[in-house]
């Protein structure tokens, strides 16, 4: 058995800011992760991480008030003001870590423009901000003697009268199962982009962190919100990051169009994401596309300035595609990359369940409400990190002990087990794409009731073919096969929980866009939609938006 003050689920951004920030606080501090810290999915963000700098008269209430509206006034406000009142801080002390951000050649931060938002509040470095930043956090971690169980995967959290004490996790190196006893665990277990298929997510983003806070009751808020990203090659789902029209380029449709004229004048191609998905979805199914594609064309910019600006899409289009992006536009579509639903916490990372803590993309502050502004998910990693961090130490000081007891072990040794045992039967493998492809044909960019019905029954379907899945590796030493099947069942609460949230709002706002509801309905769905477990089953409840400063309006870019 292995105890510590604070155990921190997941290794990106959140997890280690809050390791860090839990650390500097004196707290026995652990850091588990599936993966090798470095390749948590994190490590793949390019475009940047936003912040409003006095120092070119930006105020944080503007940036507050662009990802209001971007959420479509569903994000909770007061959540909202804390973010963008924190982000600049958070910002310059990443830089004072050693987070190299590129610079003007003054020596100035320098911002490039994002969407949906009036002024470039988005600072980067390079097209490897994520990396960047989840290196240095690391190193930090590292300085500050945070104890990481690297490729360690957990299986069930520990919870005794409804208190949160640590979680069981297997060491894939040995396969032998641990328990880690925690007077407090903070769930930094990342997305669930992976719940779709093509994705723009790390094969690794299966929604653990989601279900198992799922499974120990807490509600999962406005799953429904999934979104979908304008730029991403149909296929494989790999991202061409919103930096790109960031810089400049353009969104043609077949005719040659620059398409967003129509539906985004004053923002054109930097409306927010759902805005400028559903104007491409429009185009490709009202037959002006190309191969079902439409085109991001950067030509224009010129081959100096893409290749130093934004020299990884170019690496993308020659190696994908075998294409120069300044000389030939590029086919993308919309693709589904990020959830902004998720574990409701409130601004401090706290869940319904004491002792139990979460942040970053697994969690649901409602900072992003229906729809997420491009580079507030790193901001939100920071800064909710960073607090959930505080919040559990402060908890922790009220708590005697992580408690000694071996029972949960020997019943999760029990439930593996007998998962190795299984007859011969179903491969995870089918299960997972037939999954994974319903739900993107299901929860598209736009969807109806019989859809949405679609893909619920069919998530249903999947949960009773996984009583057949058989594990055919027995092995102990890295038996990703397992590994696979025990994700395999995340991802299927998490579908549950996304299509019985979508089920639940009938109105569209931000990503939730129904084809037999189009319009808003802010007089009886400016509400988060909750889904609950219930034994076998589901429970649903809706709750308030908090609204400080802002009414909702209609939302033109
Ligand atoms: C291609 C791409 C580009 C992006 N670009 C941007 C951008 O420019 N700006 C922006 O703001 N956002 C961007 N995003 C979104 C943003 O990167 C993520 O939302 C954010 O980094 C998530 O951080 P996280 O710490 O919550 O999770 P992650 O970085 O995903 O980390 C999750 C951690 O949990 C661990 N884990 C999960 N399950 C288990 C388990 N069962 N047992 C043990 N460990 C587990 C994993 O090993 C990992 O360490 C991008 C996303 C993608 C996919």
């Amino acid at each position: 058995m292995y105890e510590h003050d604070v155990l921190i689920i997941g290794a990106g951004l959140a997890g280690l800011r809050a390791a860090v920030e839990a650390e500097k606080l004196g707290l026995n501090t652990a850091v588990l992760s599936k993966v090798h810290p470095v390749r948590s999915h994190s490590c793949a963000a390019q475009g940047g991480i936003n912040a409003a700098l006095t120092d070119r008269g930006d105020v944080w209430e503007d940036h507050a008030y662009d990802t209001v509206k971007g959420s479509d006034f569903l994000g909770d406000q007061d959540a909202i003001e804390v973010m963008a009142r924190e982000a600049g801080d958070d910002l310059i002390e990443l830089e004072h870590m050693g987070v190299i951000f590129s610079r003007e050649k003054s020596g100035r931060l320098e911002a490039r423009a994002f969407g949906g938002q009036r002024v470039p509040r988005t600072f980067f470095v390079g097209a490897i901000t994520g990396s960047a930043m989840l290196h240095v956090l690391y190193e930090q971690a590292i300085k500050h003697d945070v104890r990481v169980y690297e490729e360690w995967f957990v299986t069930s959290l520990i919870i005794e009268e409804g208190v949160c004490h640590g979680a069981i996790a297997f060491n894939m190196h040995t396969g032998e199962m641990e328990t880690i006893r925690a007077k407090s665990v903070i769930m930094a277990a990342g997305g669930a982009g992976r719940v779709f298929e093509p994705s723009t997510n790390a094969l690794i983003c299966t929604g653990d962190g989601l279900a198992l806070a799922w499974n120990a009751g807490v509600s999962m808020m406005d799953m429904e919100m999934v979104q979908y990203h304008p730029t991403t090659l149909a296929g494989n789902g790999i991202l061409l990051s919103e930096a790109a029209r960031g810089e400049g380029a353009h969104l043609l449709n077949s005719e040659g169009d620059r398409f967003m004229e129509r539906y985004a004048p004053e923002f054109m191609e930097l409306a927010s994401r759902d805005v400028v998905s559903r104007a491409e979805q429009t185009e490709i199914n009202e037959g002006r596309s190309i191969n079902g594609n439409v085109l991001l064309d950067l030509r224009h910019l010129g081959k100096t300035f893409i290749e130093e600006r934004l020299g990884y899409l170019q690496e993308v289009a020659v190696e994908f595609r075998g294409i120069d992006l300044s000389e030939h536009p590029i086919e993308i579509r919309p693709g589904v990359h990020y959830i902004m639903g998720g574990i409701k916490t409130n601004v401090d990372g706290a869940t319904v369940v004491p002792g139990l803590y979460a942040a970053g993309e697994c969690a649901n502050v409602s900072v992003h409400g229906g729809n997420r502004l491009g580079a507030n998910s790193l901001l939100d990693t920071i800064v909710f990190g960073r607090r959930s961090a505080t919040a559990a130490a402060e908890y922790i000081k009220s708590v005697d002990s992580a408690g000694r007891s071996e029972e949960h072990l020997d019943a999760e040794k029990a439930r593996i087990q007998a998962l190795l045992d299984r007859p011969k039967g179903i491969r995870w493998a089918a299960i997972r794409n037939e999954l994974a492809t319903s739900m993107t044909e299901g929860i598209g960019v736009y969807r109806d009731q019989a859809s949405m019905e679609g893909a619920d029954a069919k998530v249903d379907e999947m949960r009773a073919k996984y009583s057949q899945v058989s594990v055919e590796n027995k092995g102990k030493v890295f038996n990703t096969d397992l590994i696979f099947t025990l994700e395999l069942d995340y991802m299927i609460d998490v579908a549950k929980t996304i299509t019985q949230g979508a089920l639940m709002r009938k109105e569209s706002r931000g990503a939730h866009s129904r084809t037999d509801m189009p319009d808003r309905d802010d007089k009886n769905w400016l509400k988060h939609t909750h889904v609950f477990k219930d034994g076998d089953g589901v429970r649903t409840e809706t709750s308030d938006v908090t609204i400080t400063q802002w009414q909702p309006v209609e939302r033109v870019y």
